[in-house]
């Protein structure tokens, strides 16, 4: 077997890589080998779903600009014959909520997020009172408001992909990547747990909390570890305004869904590792009092389920690492460690994944920042939008 790419991962973000560089206009032969086609245990269909332009450095506001867009005409792009399709996108808005000794740092990413094109407002304390009545605001200097945002189904992002990216042509390998055969800095072969062995010209890593596991096999270190995070999903009987995607500094995140809500508060000192188990009590020790403090009607809140998934926490920045291994092994290429953000830049790291490849730079958004080399210069891609 010989392909111009092998991707490694078949998540959102390998696929997406798949689909762009067949729809690009010198496409190449592209294999995805996808170790579990149900996904299980990957991350996508995991994932709470936000999509969001409320970053600071550009390269994130411009990838969620073009990856919202995608995500809005989604539903057709992807459409398969005459079949339903649906990623059931909710345009129902982004709120950052922020304490008083935060706000400057809500006001340097508004005024970036402004520059790029954003539709995003500044609520005062006031006015957050006025728009969200139920929120507790006495300890607010404000909020950051993009009405234009919202959430998706993550599961139905990956399957518009997967079977796009089939109907153009990608190979869906099913199998296990067990080594990378490599010799004088170029990655030759993938070889799967079958014995089968793909020669390639580029190997691009898209395996997400597992991507630390590929990049070891050519002698890459990369800072990605898994790290646990529990989405839940609760309801409270007293019933409110209808919320946006809200967010606050001490992570508290959660959206609406379906008559209850969906959500979590991520835990940055969980031990990393691949680990499914979930803490029972998370919820009543650290999310309740989180939300019934924030929001007074949610005291009754009752948890309904606990979903545990794995973020690919680059422990440098929070960011994805994207493009290749510069210098060591330009055809290997990596595109992880998208920590809490990855189903959101799928798009936008697909069609720059296909352009690196296939055009030899980007041409659309320029990831340089994202590349390899702020690793080895441990220079961290500051961005105050991940909390
Ligand atoms: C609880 C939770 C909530 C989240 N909420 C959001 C959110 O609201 N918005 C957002 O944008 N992001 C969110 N994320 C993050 C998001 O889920 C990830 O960043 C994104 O899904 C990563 O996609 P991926 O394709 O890289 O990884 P995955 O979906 O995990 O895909 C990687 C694939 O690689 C495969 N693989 C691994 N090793 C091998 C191997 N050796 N051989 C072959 N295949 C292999 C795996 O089977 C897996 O299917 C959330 C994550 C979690 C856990």
């Amino acid at each position: 077997m010989q392909y111009d790419v092998v991707v490694i991962g078949g998540g959102a973000i390998g696929m997406s890589i798949a689909y762009y560089l067949r729809k690009h206009k010198s496409a190449c032969s592209v294999a995805v080998v996808e170790a579990d086609p149900t996904y299980e245990l990957a991350s996508t269909p995991r994932a709470s779903g936000g999509a969001r332009r409320l970053f600071s450095t550009p390269e994130n506001i411009e990838m969620s600009n073009y990856s919202i867009d995608c995500f809005t005409t989604f539903d057709r792009d992807m459409r398969f014959g005459e079949e339903e399709f649906s990623i059931s996108w909710k345009k129902n808005g982004y709120l950052f909520i922020m304490p008083h000794r935060a706000v400057r740092m809500l006001e340097e990413s508004f005024a970036v997020q402004q520059a790029h094109g954003v539709n995003v407002q500044f609520l005062t304390q006031a006015d957050l009172k006025q728009k969200f009545p139920s929120m507790k605001v006495d300890d607010l200097g404000g909020g950051a408001y993009s009405p234009d945002d919202g959430w998706l189904d993550p599961h139905s992002v990956l399957q518009g992909y997967r079977r796009k990216a089939k109907e153009l042509g990608a190979e869906l390998i099913t199998a296990r990547v067990v080594a990378i055969e490599h010799q004088n800095k170029v990655a030759r072969k993938v070889a799967l747990a079958d014995g089968r062995k793909i020669e390639a010209s580029y190997v691009v890593n898209a395996a997400g909390a597992w991507a630390k596991e590929i990049s070891e096999m050519v002698g890459m270190t990369v800072p990605i570890e898994p790290m646990k995070r529990f989405e839940h999903h609760f309801d409270t009987p007293v019933s409110i305004e209808p919320l946006p995607y809200v967010k606050d500094l001490d992570r508290l995140a959660f959206r609406p869904e379906g008559s209850g809500y969906s959500g979590g508060v991520p835990n940055t000192n969980q031990p990393r590792g691949v680990d499914f188990d979930v803490d029972h009590d998370y919820f009543e020790r650290v999310v309740w009092p989180a939300l019934a403090y924030r929001f007074p009607a949610f005291e009754q809140v009752k948890c309904r389920s606990t979903l545990a998934g794995l973020y690919d926490q680059n422990e440098v920045d929070g960011n994805p690492i994207i493009g290749p291994w510069t210098g060591s092994m330009d055809n290997f290429i990596m595109a992880a460690g998208y920590s809490g953000h990855g189903l959101m830049h799928a798009p936008a790291s697909g069609r720059a994944v296909a352009e690196l490849i296939l055009d030899g730079r980007y041409q659309s958004i320029d990831l340089t920042r994202l590349g390899w080399q702020r690793i080895v210069d441990m220079r961290p891609l500051a961005e105050q939008g991940i909390v």
